[in-house]
């Protein structure tokens, strides 16, 4: 309600640092490699001196490093890195701060990058949303139509990797809050976390937070495998809000698991009860 963050086990990732962050994670807080940081507002980021002082100072793996990706010259994210250093000026951590600008890229492990784009939150100072890409290799589109034997022929004639492209695929991504984002930059996504703040549009009196039929469109567009809702305002009676976002998500035309994410819970929204 008061706290954003998200950890993705998988990929050994959370995005955003909330307060609250270590008590949630608690013996898992030695297990984040990376922290993506969408933007500086106190509600996802005043987790993190909390998070970094207990990884560096409780028993545990306090020298395993952690980086902290956030969005170029954000002064909320300044200000906690400052708060850090003036708190503990004695102490050393073992943190490198990843200034990130829209498309650019993180590695994260051998064939898995992180990649920020611009999101739009109605702030002046930089926000970003993440985008976790795998690096795979398909077959070129000229021979996907050709039958079996041609393309055995074309391999022993050139060579299997001539018939090969590389690409990338979106297996996670994350808007923070924000505004509905480009369908284009999650095409494909196993999974999008996207903010849903408003069931009505007009319930909306600035342009920082998408609707829930707003993000139901991005997933859609994009032929999202699986779409995350979070951010509902606390407005909504829970009650009423969900059959009334279970048939924005049964006329919406998205084809893909649905699911609300309210309070660490996640809520099937294609089941009458989920
Ligand atoms: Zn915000």
């Amino acid at each position: 309600m008061f706290s954003n963050w998200c950890w993705h086990e998988p990929f050994q990732l959370v995005i955003d640092a909330g307060e609250g962050l270590q008590l949630a994670l608690g013996q898992k807080i030695w297990a984040p490699a990376v922290i993506a940081l969408t933007h500086g507002h106190s509600d996802h980021v005043l987790g993190l001196p909390g998070f970094v002082a207990s990884r560096r100072f409780a028993k545990g793996a306090q020298e395993k490093p952690l980086t902290i990706v956030f969005p170029e010259g954000n002064s909320g994210v300044l200000a906690v890195r400052e708060l850090l250093a003036r708190m503990w000026p004695a102490a050393d951590f073992p943190v490198t701060w990843a200034p990130m600008q829209a498309s650019g890229e993180f590695r994260l492990g051998k064939s898995r990058i992180l990649q920020a784009f611009a999101t739009s939150h109605g702030s002046s100072e930089p926000t970003l949303g993440y985008a976790v890409l795998e690096e795979r290799r398909r077959l070129k589109p000229e021979y996907g139509g050709l039958p079996e034997p041609e393309i055995r022929a074309l391999v022993r004639e050139g060579g299997r990797e001539t018939l090969m492209e590389a690409y990338r695929h979106v297996r996670f991504a994350h808007t923070g809050d924000a505004m509905p984002i480009d369908p284009a930059l999650v095409a494909g996504a196993d999974l999008l976390v996207h903010d849903a703040t408003f069931l009505d549009a007009g319930d909306r009196k600035w342009d920082i937070h998408a609707t829930t039929n707003e993000a139901l469109e991005v997933g859609r567009a994009a032929g999202v495998g699986c779409l995350v809702l979070h951010h509902l305002s606390i407005r909504y009676d829970r009650a009423a809000a969900l059959p009334a976002l279970r048939a924005q998500a049964a006329s919406s035309g998205f084809a893909g698991e649905c699911w609300l994410l309210d309070e660490g819970r996640l809520i099937d929204l294609k089941q009458p009860h989920g």
